[in-house]
């Protein structure tokens, strides 16, 4: 079994990233500019915009938070949105979700200028996956893929199972699984899945996306299968600082001898999402650049 290092990873990457950011400035340019705006004080929103800006900083990235209190209106934090479009100081920006009751996250996505949307979330930037065109990846799926092609994980001809179809994670990664480029034959399992156990046991590749703590067993796995876990959920653990600790998707213990690669929970798949961020925004600065 094979441990699949999303840190070690993203580590390298980042010191990819920043090479060439360091060459982009050398020629007289400005750095690549990130900007992410966040409602409210959810702590984990918190701690999340910290990270993407801890990650700008690492690689010479420009960042800027933009903060606004719970009671924003729609049309004040659309009016933002339009603002950041037009601003040609700014390669791309995310608005943190998720985002009050009262505020549509849909028209907040749908607001936001396409070439800037560093999240891959617009319907422009998934429409373009779709069809195979260049586009802003969702940062999840994204990462995901691209730690299959560096660790060099065989996809060409797999049967892959992707448990979970929401619009961030399951969706996109199925249809940039089933691309050309990655060639996996993919089923898209979800909360009505008949079977499911027989189902994931059928997995070449099983990824985990559910949101459901230690939900894939050693039963639902194939052996010598690639298992990437997605989950993080928060469950609580007294004895750490924080009082809970990260759990994915899969129990590791029992599944991981199972495995030829497995990811692991944290260290995993979380890193590569961070990274994908900075993917996205240094594709959208070579664009104006
Ligand atoms: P989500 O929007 O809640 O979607 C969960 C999906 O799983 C839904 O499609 C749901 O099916 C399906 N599902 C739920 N229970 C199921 C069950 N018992 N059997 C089969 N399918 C089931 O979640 P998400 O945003 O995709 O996130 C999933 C997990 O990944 C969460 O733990 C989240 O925290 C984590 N996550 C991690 C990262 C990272 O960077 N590591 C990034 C994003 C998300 P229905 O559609 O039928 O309801």
């Amino acid at each position: 079994m094979i441990l699949i290092d999303g840190k070690k990873t993203a580590d390298e990457i980042k010191k990819e990233i920043a090479i060439e950011v360091k060459q982009i400035i050398s020629t007289g340019k400005r750095a690549p500019h990130l900007a992410a705006v966040l409602v409210g004080h959810d702590g984990g929103s918190e701690t999340y915009v910290a990270f993407k800006i801890k990650d700008c900083e690492e690689v010479g990235f420009r960042s800027t938070l933009i903060r606004f209190d719970d009671d924003v209106t729609e049309s004040e934090l659309i009016a933002k949105v339009h603002e950041l479009n037009n601003d040609d100081e700014l390669d791309g920006f995310i608005v943190q979700l998720p985002l009050p009751k009262h505020i549509s996250e849909q028209k907040v996505i749908e607001a936001i200028d396409a070439r800037k949307d560093v999240d891959g979330f617009h319907p422009e930037n998934v429409g373009r996956l779709v069809l195979g065109l260049p586009a802003f990846l969702s940062a999840t799926p994204f990462g995901i893929v691209e730690l299959l092609k560096r660790y060099q994980i065989p996809t060409s001809g797999k049967n892959c199972v992707i448990v979970g179809r929401s619009n961030i994670v399951g969706r996109p990664l199925s249809i940039l699984m089933s691309q050309k480029a990655v060639n996996a034959t993919v089923t898209v399992a979800h909360s009505q899945t008949k079977n499911l156990n027989q189902v994931c046991a059928e997995a070449d590749i099983l990824i985990a996306a559910l949101g459901s703590p230690e939900f894939i067993k050693a039963n639902m796995v194939k052996e010598g299968a690639v298992v990437i876990d997605v989950g993080t959920t928060r469950v609580s653990a007294p004895d750490t600082k924080s009082g809970w600790r990260l759990k994915g998707d899969v129990k590791f213990d029992e599944v991981a001898p199972k495995c030829s690669y497995i990811t692991p929970v944290p260290g995993g798949v979380g890193p590569m999402t961070r990274v994908s961020l900075l993917q996205n925004t240094l594709l959208a600065a070579r664009s104006n650049g």
